[in-house]
């Protein structure tokens, strides 16, 4: 493997000890060393967060928030500094903004579910993209469908991007919020959501942010973006699964009802009335995740520890040297080529369905996606059935993609 050191002002970078921790990366599959680079579907975990998972369930498990015993009290405080380490990694301005749901799919539908009970009247628009993950369509779909809202979706280009003009168009008096991912999972595209966040509040829109592929990737500040909410899931960020985060802005997360009713989420319950909890409890009905949300919080000390942009120009370079290498092969077009790109690479092989590349590469040890990444629109707007796609992550290096392109050429050799 190769011992990619960077010092440039940026911290030190060292793929070699940081394949190190994490296990799973050296285990063979069919004989072979794993290439893992399906990490826009999950990432791998370093051994920090499974061991804070074996920790918590050793020596800190118990309910939160209502116990007066020692292990209540052990608990809650690992849970709330959990939340406190996630303010600060996003720059929110308070604990009160940061909600623990389930992931990505999870806060869209709370807000979702909230801002349709508590904001939206019939007539009302919805603007998202061309290239929006089901998770940031169906939600709306489902409000759209029961309260005649209208939702309106920003075409794309034949690169990948966004037409900027046609959204500016699409805002009107009846628009009541813009729902868009920040980096598209099935393209990679990162979205220019700066300014369209500044359009939208030139007309007091509020601004949600699909950000389960920019967390990992890019610096998030959420005060710095001005987005009104922010979403992302832990397991994308080298965290447990069934754990991610919404951020809202704490004016507006008070101005909406609850997504759900249960315990915690409430301050006074009668047959008559109920009051609710402040935030961000109001939002989190029930016995949360514990344990995935305290080994989160270690996700992201260990992440920090790396520094995101460290790790941001490390996956630049390896997006750069597999986009070289794989443009070469003639037979192959990649799908996907705006002018700002995460460490995403999807693909399609001349006469090869993507299943067929994805089942060859396994066997030369390569994990990475085929389908349509849940981003069935995009593979309507290109006209193709599906894509192979290569993520990724700060563990992955350029032998690795050496092997991924080897694998390529000679299932092109065997299809031929
Ligand atoms: N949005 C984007 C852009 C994604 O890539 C994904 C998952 O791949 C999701 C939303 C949904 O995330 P989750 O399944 O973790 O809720």
């Amino acid at each position: 493997m190769n011992k990619v050191i960077v010092n440039s002002g940026l911290k030190a970078f060292d793929v070699e000890k940081i394949r190190s921790d994490f296990p799973i990366l050296h285990i063979k599959v069919h004989g072979k060393p794993l290439c893992y680079f399906d990490n826009a579907a999950t990432t791998q975990k370093p051994k920090v967060v499974i061991d804070k998972l074996v920790e918590f369930y050793s020596s800190m498990n118990a309910n939160i928030h209502r116990g007066v015993h020692y292990l209540s009290v052990v608990s809650t405080k690992a849970y709330e500094d959990s939340r406190v380490k996630i303010k600060k990694f996003i720059n929110a301005s308070s604990e009160k903004e940061i909600i623990f749901t389930k992931g990505t799919t999870d806060s869209i539908n709370l807000v979702a579910g909230s801002f349709a009970r508590g904001k939206l009247r019939d007539g009302d628009e919805i603007i998202i993209t061309g290239m929006e993950h089901h998770s940031n369509i169906v939600p709306w779909q489902l409000i759209a469908n029961e309260k005649n809202i209208k939702l309106r979706v920003v075409p794309i280009t034949d690169n990948g991007e966004i037409v900027f003009e046609e959204f500016v168009k699409m805002i009107n008096g009846k628009t009541k919020l813009i729902s868009v991912v920040y980096v598209s999972n099935s393209l990679g595209t990162v979205n220019p959501v700066e300014e369209i966040i500044e359009a939208a509040h030139n007309h007091n829109i509020p601004v949600f942010l699909d950000g389960a592929q920019a967390i990992q990737h890019l610096n998030v500040d959420v005060r710095k973006l001005d987005c009104d909410f922010f979403a992302f899931s832990g397991h994308k960020i080298y965290g447990p699964t069934g754990i991610g985060v919404l951020y809202g802005k704490e004016k507006l997360l008070n101005e909406l009802p609850p997504y759900q009713g249960g315990g915690d989420m409430i301050s006074k319950v009668t047959f008559e009335e109920t009051t609710f909890n402040t935030l961000p409890y109001k939002f989190e009905a029930g016995t949360p995740n514990i344990a995935d949300a305290i080994a989160l919080g270690t996700a992201i000390d260990y992440i920090s520890g790396i520094g995101i942009d460290a790790i941001s120009k490390h996956e630049s370079e390896l997006l750069e040297y597999a986009t070289e290498k794989i443009s070469g092969l003639e037979e192959v077009k990649i799908i996907g080529n705006a002018k700002r790109k995460s460490s995403v690479l999807s693909f399609v092989i001349e006469n090869i369905h993507p299943h067929d590349v994805g089942t060859f590469l396994d066997f030369e040890g390569v994990a990475i996606r085929t389908g349509h990444h849940c981003t069935q629109p995009v593979m309507d707007r290109f006209h193709i059935p599906a894509t192979s796609r290569a993520s990724f992550a700060l563990y992955n290096t350029k032998e690795e993609i050496d092997v991924l392109v080897s694998g390529l050429k000679k299932i092109i050799e065997v299809f031929k």
